[in-house]
């Protein structure tokens, strides 16, 4: 920091983050060089929106004079761009926060982490809002000159910075609230300073802002500086939400969406209704195309804004929409509760639980639409969202039945994990005689799609869902049954068939278990407590064992997770079972010298190839060699 003696002007550095996200705006969006001006002015609109609502608990804020308006002016022989707001303003302090650092700590560890091609990649940059920083795509040097409302000393800030690696930071006297921001405009962005360019690209992005937007002219006459040609409101300047749906365009639908998601690229879809009845509000609500970097982040932004009576009320309303649907964006207004609703009373109020009930149906009216109409923008949201929609099994009992229609899963009946299957596409493939889902669980797709569990089901073309996320487990333990048939692991209990396996094929297997109760005594004996039984299956066809979990026990894919995630599992003991049909296993039934090794190996291989970990990889290995040898010999 430096401080020059004649004034009280400081030069401040910005924090490394900002350095480098100016440098890459300037270079990545600069074919999108517009956008500037929709961020100041969206920046300018959320001041106006704060003041108006401080201003309800504190009416001194407003100064006597509560009118709000967005002003942009153009000088074409400065060559420079104002954008002022009469919003709230800033503070010294927030001054050096907000416009030296990047505050969201989440943004910034996202920024981090991004490797130089993906920097390049104007989604990504999106994805965290470009913001105040985007001025300086159009400009080389920018000015803020500022105000906090109310504050009476008329003491502003005057902040300015070329967007190299500074800032100064001034004192100065402001008579009026809010922030005056001024563009030097880079020496090519000339075409900028023309009203009819100006209007056109405020109207393209902006149209939808609430405050009024007014346009005017600086001209040197006579000597003096002057302001012409101020012209009416340049946008629409009402609510967009509170317009009526055939009044409103897709293109307006889509620029409002990336106000209020603080996206850069188009939603995916969106719904908008009034809803009339106990409680009254409106509802415009939409569901991004990209999951935001920091969906997984407890702390990250929520997206729905509040409004009662047209008043910003609150970013964030976490109380609008359940957990599992915090990816949706959009606006709630209600018409009903009172203006000085604060967070506390949200968590409370049963006119909110009314109206998240309400949003919550709507959300999954439109998701269920997309699934059944548009096939191709339903996929785009699984393959974004899907895993926090799962959550909602656990979380929205009641809206289970829902939440569970809407899931997809990688299936045996497709090849990749992208060929996803609905728990009615299922259920349409059933089996005659087939009572049952049947799943598997694994740590990866392909784990889950070579399991040895599966053996029994391709030869009897039974479809069978693949499931590896880690959120699968959990939710599956909510999901019993879907549409009236149960969900069944199978790697889980004995395998019961059901109707699919006819009187003869029980017999014979009752017949093989009593021929094998022997060797399954012995390898049990020799197992110990490593495995809680031994027994016959005619779920192998390939593989001469798998492990199985017993009905109620964890499976041994949540052992596995719950042990990775650093938390207690209870001991796991799962049953071994052997394919009598196997020459391995039958080899076994005359071993006598090597037993033990044998049986070790039978089980350890099964522990593989479910994808377990090996308790003591060495002595594998080191008997398998043995093995490998003396079956040469
Ligand atoms: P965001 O709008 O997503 O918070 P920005 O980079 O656009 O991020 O702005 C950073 C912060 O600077 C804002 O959150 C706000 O606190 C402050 N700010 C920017 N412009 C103004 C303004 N015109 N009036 C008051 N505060 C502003
Ligand atoms: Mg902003």
């Amino acid at each position: 920091m430096t401080e020059n003696a004649t004034t009280n002007r400081e030069t401040l550095g910005f924090q490394t983050e900002v350095k480098q996200l100016l440098q890459l705006m300037i270079h990545s969006l600069y074919s999108n060089r517009e956008i500037f001006l929709r961020e100041l002015i969206s920046n300018a609109s959320d001041a106006c929106d704060k003041l108006r609502f401080e201003g309800l608990h504190n009416a001194a804020l407003f100064e006597n004079y509560s009118d709000m308006a967005i002003r942009i002016g153009y000088d074409k022989t400065a060559r420079t761009l104002t954008i002022t707001d009469n919003g709230i303003g800033m503070s010294r302090d927030e001054v050096i926060s907000n416009l030296g650092t990047i505050a969201k700590s989440g943004t910034r560890e996202f920024f981090s982490r991004l490797s130089g091609d993906q920097q390049k990649d104007a989604h990504l940059i999106g994805q965290f809002g470009v913001g105040f920083y985007s001025a300086f795509i159009v400009a080389d040097k920018v000015t803020v000159l500022t105000r906090r409302a109310g504050d009476n000393t008329d003491q502003g800030v005057r902040w300015e910075s070329d967007g190299g690696g500074e800032f100064s930071i001034e004192m100065l006297d402001k008579a009026v609230r809010g922030t005056e921001i001024t563009l030097h405009l880079r020496d090519d962005q000339d075409d900028l300073l023309d009203g009819y360019k100006l209007r056109d690209i405020v109207r393209k992005y902006s149209n939808h802002i609430v405050q009024p937007i007014l346009m005017y002219k600086e001209e040197w006459k006579d000597g003096q500086q002057q302001v012409t040609d101020e012209e009416e409101t340049v946008n629409q300047a009402s609510a967009l939400w509170a317009r009526s749906k055939n009044e409103i365009s897709d293109e307006q639908y889509r620029e409002f969406y990336k106000h209020v998601g603080h996206d850069y690229d188009d939603p995916l879809a969106w719904t908008h209704a009034r809803v009339e009845g106990r409680q009254e509000y409106t509802q415009l609500l939409y569901i991004p195309a990209h999951a935001p970097f920091d969906m997984w982040d407890r702390d990250a932004r929520h997206g729905i804004k509040l409004y009662v009576r047209r008043v910003f009320i609150m970013d964030d309303a976490e109380q609008l929409m359940p957990q599992y649907l915090r990816f949706v964006r959009g606006v709630v207004d209600s018409s009903d509760l009172p203006l000085n609703v604060s967070r506390e009373i949200l968590q409370e109020s049963k006119d909110i639980e009314a109206i998240r009930k309400g949003c919550t149906g709507k959300v999954l009216g439109l998701l269920a639409d997309l699934a059944e109409n548009d096939k191709e923008k339903y996929a785009t949201f699984w393959s974004e969202f899907g895993k926090v929609l799962k959550e909602g099994i656990g979380e929205d009992s009641a809206n289970k039945d829902k939440v569970a229609g809407l899931l997809r899963f990688a299936s045996t009946h497709a090849d990749t994990p992208d060929e996803t299957v609905s728990l009615a596409d299922y259920i349409s493939r059933m089996k005659e005689g087939q009572e049952k889902i049947y799943y598997v669980t694994a740590e990866t797709f392909n784990a889950a799609k070579n399991s040895p569990h599966l053996e029994v089901f391709r030869k009897k073309g039974i479809e069978v869902l693949l499931m590896s996320d880690r959120v699968d487990e959990w939710a599956l333990s909510y999901l019993t049954e879907f549409d009236g048939r149960p969900l069944a692991s199978v790697a889980k209990g004995g395998l019961d068939l059901g109707k699919l396996e006819d009187e003869a094929e029980k017999q014979a297997q009752e017949k093989e278990a009593d021929e094998f109760k022997e060797l399954t005594d012995r390898i049990k004996a020799s197992l110990a407590e490593r495995v809680k039984e031994v027994r016959v299956t005619h779920r192998l066809t390939d593989s001469p064992a798998c492990l199985v979990a017993d009905e109620h026990d964890l499976s041994g894919n949540l052992a596995r997770m719950l042990k990775a995630a650093g938390q207690k599992a209870p001991a796991s003991q799962p049953t071994l079972e052997i394919n009598p049909q196997h020459p391995v296993v039958l080899r076994l039934k005359s071993e006598k010298k090597r037993f033990d090794d044998w049986a070790a190996v039978l089980f350890d291989q099964a522990l593989l190839a479910e994808g377990g970990q090996l308790d003591d990889p060495a002595a594998f290995v080191k008997r398998i060699n043995q093995l490998m040898l003396e079956l040469g010999s």
